[in-house]
């Protein structure tokens, strides 16, 4: 099955990049969220998006031109009708994800596929909940999706092989470098980075060297673009200390448990840059 025509639920950070990701490559777009505000948001953040990359010569004016013609935004879902896939990229909320779904499979023909861009919620539950679990899996796109190589393709236990070769497919038309993985909690990247950001925070916190060091230590010996407190203090810490809290929890293993130290800078209002302060003061 090729895929010529994407559906995005949710026109927000994730939603709008891939819907520029899609447009770019000539794949007909139509975007939801839930008010036309949002709506015009998202489509303003392509258009600005695109501007910089006609600024940096990466693309021509008409290629915009012919990219924005490809995206449509809407908030109906009954609009989605004639895509050949739906990308669900709500905000992360359980509850919300299940009511999305239930209402993409009243508006959606039974052949058409769906992909959730969840960062954490179980792709096989939420196949569960679908009236087409084998035409359901999830496709992880990494943040900013058009500059992001990676999308990790998360196979449900009911999904078919006929949906994860299409998705793969859809991805490399993309441009993208895609990975195959079974669902479990963080799926692959997640999984790794979250629990070495955590591993971190005990290193800082019995002393072993200053937050500066561990950070250059792991740019300058590992090759990492930027250490693992900067990057949680970009992430938020919150977030990372909830996903070690899934971990922990789903797996049952005591070497998911969160480091005390990042418990105590959530407890005190210390969650990165979004707050000011963090490991590091902003
Ligand atoms: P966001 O808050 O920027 O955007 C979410 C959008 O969904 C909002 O515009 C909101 O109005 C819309 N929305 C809410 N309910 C809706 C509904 N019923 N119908 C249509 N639209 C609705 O969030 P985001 O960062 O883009 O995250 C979206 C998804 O992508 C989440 O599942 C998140 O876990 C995942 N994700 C995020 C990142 C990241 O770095 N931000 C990376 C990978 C995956």
């Amino acid at each position: 099955m090729t895929i010529n025509s994407v559906g995005i639920i949710g026109a927000g950070t994730m939603g709008n990049g891939i819907a520029q990701a899609c447009a770019v490559v000539g794949l007909k777009v139509t975007m939801v969220d839930i008010n036309e505000a949002a709506v015009n948001k998202g489509i303003a953040t392509v258009s600005g998006s695109l501007d910089r990359l006609i600024k940096k010569e990466k693309l021509t004016a008409e290629q915009k031109a012919a990219a924005m013609a490809l995206i449509q935004g809407s908030t109906d879902y009954a609009d989605l009708q004639g895509a050949d896939i739906v990308i669900e990229a709500a905000t992360e909320n359980h509850a919300l994800k299940i009511k999305i779904l239930q209402l993409l499979d009243e508006a959606l023909p039974p052949e058409t596929l769906v992909a959730t861009n969840t960062s954490s919620i179980s792709i096989t539950q939420l196949a569960a909940v679908t009236k087409r679990a084998e035409r359901f899996i999830g496709m992880h796109f990494f943040n900013p999706v058009p500059m992001m190589a990676l999308v990790e393709i998360i196979r449900g236990l009911q999904t078919s092989d006929a949906t994860h070769d299409a998705v793969k497919e859809l991805a490399l038309r993309l441009g993208k470098s895609p990975i195959t993985v079974r669902n479990a909690p963080g799926f692959v990247v997640n999984r790794i980075l979250v629990p070495m950001i955590n591993e971190a925070f005990f290193v800082l916190a019995e002393g072993l060297a200053s937050a500066e060091d561990i950070d250059a230590g792991m740019k300058l010996g590992c090759n990492q673009p930027i250490g693992p407190l900067a990057l949680a203090d970009m992430v938020g810490l919150d977030v990372c200390l909830a996903v070690m809290e899934v971990y922990l929890k789903e797996f049952g293993d005591s070497k998911y448990r969160p480091c005390p130290l990042l418990k105590e800078m959530v407890a005190a209002g210390r969650l990165g840059r979004k707050t000011g302060r963090g490991v590091y003061s902003y």
